[in-house]
């Protein structure tokens, strides 16, 4: 099946007299007929369901929805994208170990690494994107157990080299972890590239339309845990009679492992209502995409023209500086665009507040445009000083075109650039 298909039919194929749409199993537990039948589950959780803080019917075929359109083997969701991607960094980091990362990542992973991850004994080493080999590899250290970026960064908007850091985390015998919220697997599927896990934050196009924070942690199944570098993975489990995953799992060991231990343990499993709704938006993902990158580029041409803007940061753009890495690895820039509006932060304000179609949310990747002002919103706490070392320019604004017919939404940027003549 193609994507558009896939987005329609994957994970869930009714049988004789089913109903057609997925169903909401709203439960918490499931009946056995015997406590024989359910000490064997509780032996191999993977057999059958056993509670739904860590397996339910809806939410597992929107995993499979999810995997199948990755390319991955299995997928796990979550109740938040910062779930998602705490499970899929506690799942191979214990304290005193440590993972390489991209600053050009979303704030509140930065937080997550920076402050939270330390807490718990395992560091974070930031190196630049535009760093070279020889830098990447000289920040790994033996207790380094992961690579992190994002395909499409949030707010940065600069492009990964997906490949390459695939290479230089495969040298070291660690996976590369990929953030593919932005993107979503309809611009990119960054297991071709080289990437071995995925994580999404499920709230932004993937919902689409704004009604559930939710996350997911796909496998690509393509790791070899077999380095020695993971013995959580190849060793004996004490909290499952002595299980390696690996050796009971084969390809889908990160996966299950996952699922079967932290989700036992941490329990941050979406609710099958949520998952619904999430199937709801992923039926329409691929054609909505489109739309995105379709809209978007308009916005961007225009946004380029104006004489009210110093600067526009879209990968879609030629002007831009990741559009080589855009064209080689995205199929559109997506919808997000950040641009700078000249005379600074006081004009930026009144040009946002004087919009009347696009609403000043703390959100993107919405059905609806929206607007936000990093300087005096996301980035308040920053001094002048500190907001041009993150690269946040006073007047910059973050826009997130929506569905609604372009020229409606370039009107409306027009009206905003009116009022600040
Ligand atoms: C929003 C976002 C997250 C966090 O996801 P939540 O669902 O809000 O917890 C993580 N990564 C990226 C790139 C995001 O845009």
């Amino acid at each position: 099946m193609r994507d558009e298909t896939k987005c329609l039919h994957a994970g869930y194929t009714p049988q004789n007299a089913e109903p057609r749409v997925l169903p909401i199993i709203q439960s918490t537990t499931y009946v056995y007929d015997s406590t024989e039948e359910v000490a064997a589950v509780f032996d191999d959780p993977m057999k059958s369901l056993i509670y739904s803080r860590f397996g339910n019917p809806t939410v597992m075929a929107v995993e499979r929805k999810i995997a199948d359109l990755e390319g991955g083997i299995g997928a796990l969701c979550t109740t938040s994208g910062q779930a998602a991607l705490l499970l899929s960094i506690l799942n191979i980091c214990s304290a005193g170990d440590s993972i390489i990362s991209v600053p050009e990542i979303y704030g509140g992973s930065i937080n997550l690494f920076s402050f939270t991850l330390k807490r718990l004994g395992i560091e974070c080493i930031y190196v630049k994107q535009d760093a070279s080999d020889e830098e990447f590899h000289a920040a790994f250290c033996p207790n380094t157990k992961a690579v992190f970026g994002e395909t499409l960064a949030n707010p940065a908007l600069t492009v990964l080299d997906i490949e390459r850091l695939a290479q230089i985390a495969h040298a070291h015998h660690v996976p590369l972890i990929v953030d593919n919220t932005f993107a979503t697997p309809i611009l990119c599927k960054p297991f071709e590239f080289g990437a071995d896990i995925v994580v999404h934050s499920t709230s932004k196009y993937m919902d689409g339309h704004a009604v559930q924070v939710g996350g997911a942690i796909v496998d690509s199944g393509n790791f070899d845990w077999n380095s020695g570098n993971f013995p959580d993975l190849t060793g004996p489990d004490e909290s499952y009679h002595g299980i390696s995953y690996t050796e009971t799992y084969g390809k889908s060991a990160y996966i299950i492992k996952a699922r079967m231990q932290l989700m036992r343990d941490f329990g941050v499993y979406p609710a099958a209502h949520s998952a619904f709704l999430l199937n709801m938006g992923l039926e329409t993902l691929a054609i909505r995409m489109k739309q995105y990158c379709e809209n978007a580029m308009k916005v961007a041409h225009y946004l380029e023209s104006s004489d009210y803007v110093e600067k526009v940061i879209y990968p879609g753009l030629e002007s831009n500086a990741s559009y080589t890495l855009a064209q080689k690895y995205l199929k559109g820039a997506s919808g997000v665009i950040s641009f700078v509006i000249k005379g600074g932060k006081e004009k930026a304000i009144r040009f946002m507040n004087s919009l009347l179609l696009a609403s000043n949310e703390v959100h993107v990747a919405d059905i609806r445009t929206c607007v936000l002002h990093p300087a005096s919103e996301t980035h308040r706490q920053l001094t002048d000083e500190q907001l041009q070392d993150a690269g946040i320019h006073p007047g910059m604004v973050r826009l997130s075109v929506g569905l609604e017919n372009v020229d409606d939404i370039i009107e409306d940027l027009n009206t905003g650039f009116i009022s600040i003549q």
